[in-house]
């Protein structure tokens, strides 16, 4: 069976954590309730940046940190966030635990790592983040196999060549 590829939708270059934030502020402006988001990238690549920066674009004030150790933080804003970190899952069948289904029911669900749980995962938007040539530069690239997604993402391509200078 072929394996459904994503396709890249849009490519996006940070140059601070700053921008990274404000990226994923904008995509707070087109998420919605039931939406699960794949956060992929290596350690320090900015994947919980990235969700803070969702974050406060939902209006959460709470400081976001990583859930490495709590596995999952749910926290309230315009729409509850849940954010998973799923680096520890060792077997996939643990990911039944995370209770998915449940948490897809409300609010939006990020889960840092969740490449590696893709196949149990239903449809969602990848965003990958790749470190760039400077040890500040990201480039943030938003994958998902329906199209749809590419149709939400117009707040997010405005930002492409306009962010707030670092
Ligand atoms: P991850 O969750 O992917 O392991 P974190 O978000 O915890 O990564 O850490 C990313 C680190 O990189 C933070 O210390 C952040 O300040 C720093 N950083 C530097 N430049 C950027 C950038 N352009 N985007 C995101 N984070 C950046
Ligand atoms: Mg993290």
């Amino acid at each position: 069976m072929a394996v459904p590829s994503a396709d890249s939708l849009l490519v996006i270059r940070t140059a601070c954590a700053a921008q990274t934030r404000q990226v994923a502020g904008a995509l707070a402006d087109v998420v919605d309730d039931g939406d699960l988001i794949v956060l992929a990238g290596d350690l320090g690549a900015g994947k919980t940046c990235f969700t803070q920066g969702l974050g406060a674009g939902l209006g959460i004030d709470d400081r976001i940190t990583s859930p490495t150790f709590t596995l999952a933080n749910r926290y309230s804003g315009r729409l509850v966030l849940h954010h998973l970190d799923v680096y520890r899952l060792d077997d996939l069948s643990e990911t039944l635990d995370l209770d998915l289904p449940e948490l897809l029911e409300s609010g939006v669900t990020v889960i840092e790592w969740g490449e590696q749980i893709a196949p149990v995962l239903p449809g969602h938007l990848t965003v990958r983040l790749l470190l760039g040539d400077g040890d500040d530069d990201r480039v943030i690239r938003f994958e998902a196999e329906s199209t749809s997604w590419g149709h939400r993402l117009g707040p997010v391509a405005e930002l492409v060549g306009r962010l707030d200078p670092c």
